[in-house]
């Protein structure tokens, strides 16, 4: 059995109490939400924070108005049907509805970067002398590489980054608000630009929402870490020509990025086969999945394509009902 390293708990009731005290304890302190990805990794070793300050007696972070609370739990954020249908099915695509229940947006968006040869337990790490991202010394994804590759696996980020949304971050010295593409680094590492002492707060989703959607693909269609997830957005003219889009991959990098010329190919013009395929090759030109998850690192390439073209399929109105049991059983 795992058992979980010491630590001393807090409860603050307010964002200022919370930044205040990860100002006084410094990196040693980390915020936990639901704990569904914090506490697995901190069994594992991966994490040994000497205090947790809970985000779950801050009633600010649960606000939901014209922002949307970063302490929102996922099956919340389904439910709620004013908010984009992309960022729906995004929630509803991350793992099991106990951990939907527990899992927050702020965590998702915060989660760690994946690789397996970082998500085992300690004596599987220790067996092959640790890696860059923890304790050890190389990279075994790549050898050569400085940089670690572990892969970006939130669900929501690519769905969000499509709809140009923003987060809030609080820290005791002020706040700041950054498109959600800004909060990460591409390094498996240092994957968010957020300094230890900053909260998240909540999320902004500009008013005039586009049509938008959200694709996965990963193996068991009843609960997996993405191995690609695309994040769609799109305006229509009353003609179906394209005023504006917006396409984000995720887990084929160590961030989930925007594609921003496939956005402005499809800029002006109608969602026709020939267009889509050709919006979907310039969008898996950008995707670099690593041999480091699940699935064929050159096939996971490959598929990018079709789920680009899945997604802008369902903006243009197509019933993508079937393709979607298709994917969800591995039938593609
Ligand atoms: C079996 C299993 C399957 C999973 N499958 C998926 C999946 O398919 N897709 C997916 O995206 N995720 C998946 N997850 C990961 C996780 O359950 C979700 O991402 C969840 O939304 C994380 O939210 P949390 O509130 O539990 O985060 P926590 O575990 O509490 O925190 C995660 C990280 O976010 C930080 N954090 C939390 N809240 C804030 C805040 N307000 N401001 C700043 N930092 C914050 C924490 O310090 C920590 O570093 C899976 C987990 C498990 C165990
Ligand atoms: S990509 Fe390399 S450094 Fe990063 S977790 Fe995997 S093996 Fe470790």
């Amino acid at each position: 059995m795992m058992r979980l390293p010491w630590f001393e708990h807090r409860a603050p009731s307010t964002v200022a109490e919370a930044a205040r005290i990860l100002a006084g304890e410094g990196p040693a302190a980390m915020l936990i939400a639901g704990g569904t990805d914090l506490l697995p990794n901190m069994k594992r070793r991966q994490m040994a924070p000497k205090v947790l300050v809970s985000t779950k007696k801050i009633a600010e972070l649960r606000k939901n108005g014209d922002r949307v609370g970063a302490g929102t739990t996922l099956t919340e954020l389904i439910n709620k049907k004013d908010l984009p249908l992309g960022l729906r099915q995004a929630a509803h695509q991350v793992a099991t509805v106990h951990l939907r229940n527990m899992g927050t947006l702020g965590g998702n968006l915060c989660l760690d970067t994946r690789c397996n040869y970082y998500n085992q337990n300690y004596e599987w790490r220790k067996a092959i002398d640790f890696c860059l991202k923890k304790d050890g010394e190389i990279c075994w994804v790549a050898t050569a590489s400085k940089r670690c590759v572990a892969a970006s696996s939130t669900d929501c980020a690519p769905a969000l980054i499509a709809l140009g949304a923003r987060v809030r971050l609080v820290s005791s010295k002020g706040e700041r608000e950054i498109p959600v593409e800004a909060l990460y680094n591409n390094d498996g590492i240092e994957y968010l630009k957020r300094a230890p002492d900053e909260i998240l707060v909540d999320v902004t989703i500009p008013d005039e929402t586009p049509r938008s959607t959200y694709w996965k693909l990963r193996r068991r269609g009843a609960f997996d870490f993405p191995v690609l997830g695309v994040g769609a957005a799109a305006r229509f003219a009353g003609d179906g020509t394209v005023q504006s889009a917006r396409i984000a991959l995720g887990a084929v990098a160590s961030r989930p990025f925007l594609v921003e010329k496939a956005g402005e190919f499809l800029l002006g013009k109608k969602l026709d086969d020939a267009t889509i395929a050709e919006a979907g090759r310039i969008a898996a030109s950008r995707a670099k999945p690593m041999d480091n998850a699940d699935l064929d690192l050159y096939w996971r390439k490959e598929v990018a394509a079709e789920f680009v073209g899945y997604s802008l399929r369902e903006l243009r109105g197509d019933d993508m009902r079937e393709v979607r049991l298709r994917v969800a059983r591995q039938i593609i």
